[in-house]
């Protein structure tokens, strides 16, 4: 971490210690959390350092506990970020535009300012764009890949570029890296000081309710996340409901998935209304249409819900689709067909 920027108040900070971080044994009479004695199942704190989930998680992921954090959601660790690593006030990051909103909301309201550098043709990343966007007090880049709501994944080459030529830290969002042949970028984030890649539960591991975000970085990164984060940021319920869903493999449904989004990419572009369908490498599509308010209305009506891009920069026209269940997918289909 020789030359990344922390907040001074984040690298003086001396944390909350939990009764369980002072005693982590599960033998005993506890009567050193004022918690109640009454058993119900979730009458104790959970574990703040959340070493069973994490265990289970590290190997799936062939990680080290050292080098994962786990967040109330990926938002909880975009936020951290903010707080870890910009002066309120005085420093900036850069973000692609477009990409996820939470970017620049954690960034507002951590008071600091997102200078969006819009992608190029077809959503490419322009890494020199990017760099150039950066000055003295840009502490953080955010990039999104595969990309909402582009759909897309850039190429490693190009993510690596801008992580190694950039002295602040670089934020790759991987929310749907399961529905990409691209593949992670996690093994660099392990061995490189200035790159947090961002996972989730919520998407291809089907747990969105329970809240799980992972943030994967080197040793000196995640300690400070550890640090910053509220002690009982992951609740006993969602660690347990966790862990079971875990045991269920999602092989079988992410291929589901690929391959409807492969069939409806095709089906979609049919439609005479349909001017494009981007490519995707995440769990919708992007779709470029003649009037995207006035088919987002009919979808409405026929009880389908989607995304409306149309006042997205760079996603004029376009909305966004959620790859469903393959009848799902179908009634989308039957819909547009009833379309004008
Ligand atoms: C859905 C999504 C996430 C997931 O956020 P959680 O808080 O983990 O549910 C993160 N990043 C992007 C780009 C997303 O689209």
């Amino acid at each position: 971490m020789s030359g990344i920027f922390v907040r001074p108040n984040i690298a003086s900070l001396l944390p909350y210690s939990t009764a369980r971080d002072e005693y982590s044994g599960s033998l005993g009479i506890f009567l050193d959390a004022n918690e109640s004695p009454y058993e119900n199942g979730f009458n104790r704190y959970p574990d703040p350092r959340q070493k069973a989930l994490k265990a289970r998680i590290c190997a799936l992921k062939g990680l080290k506990e050292e080098n994962l954090f786990l967040g109330n959601g990926s938002d909880e660790a975009i936020d951290l970020v903010f707080r870890i690593f910009c002066e309120p006030g005085k420093d900036n990051a850069v973000a692609i535009v477009p990409s996820y909103g939470m970017y620049t909301v954690a960034a507002a309201i951590n008071d600091v300012i997102v200078k969006g550098v819009p992608l190029g043709p077809d959503f490419s990343l322009d890494p020199e764009a990017i760099l150039s966007a950066c000055d003295g007090n840009t502490r953080v880049i955010f990039l999104c890949s595969p990309n909402n709501p582009s759909g897309n994944a850039f190429p490693r080459e190009q993510i690596l570029e801008v992580v190694d030529r950039f002295s602040g830290i670089v934020v790759l969002d991987e929310a749907y890296v399961d529905f990409s042949l691209k593949g992670s970028l996690a093994a660099e984030a392990v061995s490189r000081e200035n790159l947090i890649i961002l996972q989730t539960l919520s998407k291809a591991r089907a747990m969105a309710g329970l809240r799980i975000g992972m943030a994967i970085s080197c040793e000196a990164v995640i300690r400070l996340m550890n640090m910053v984060k509220y002690p009982y940021n992951i609740s006993l319920a969602a660690m347990e409901k966790a862990m079971e869903l875990l045991d269920t493999p999602i092989d079988d449904k992410v291929e589901t998935i690929i391959s409807e989004r492969a069939g409806l990419t095709v089906a979609l572009a049919g439609f005479p209304f349909v001017e494009r369908v981007f490519d995707s490498d995440a769990n919708f599509l992007l779709v470029k249409v003649r009037d995207a308010d006035g088919l987002y209305d009919h979808l409405i009506s026929r009880g389908i819900i989607v995304r409306n891009r149309n006042r997205v920069p760079l996603c004029e026209g376009c909305l966004r689709i959620t790859v469903g269940l393959p009848e799902e997918n179908r009634s989308l289909l039957k819909a547009l067909e009833d379309y004008e």
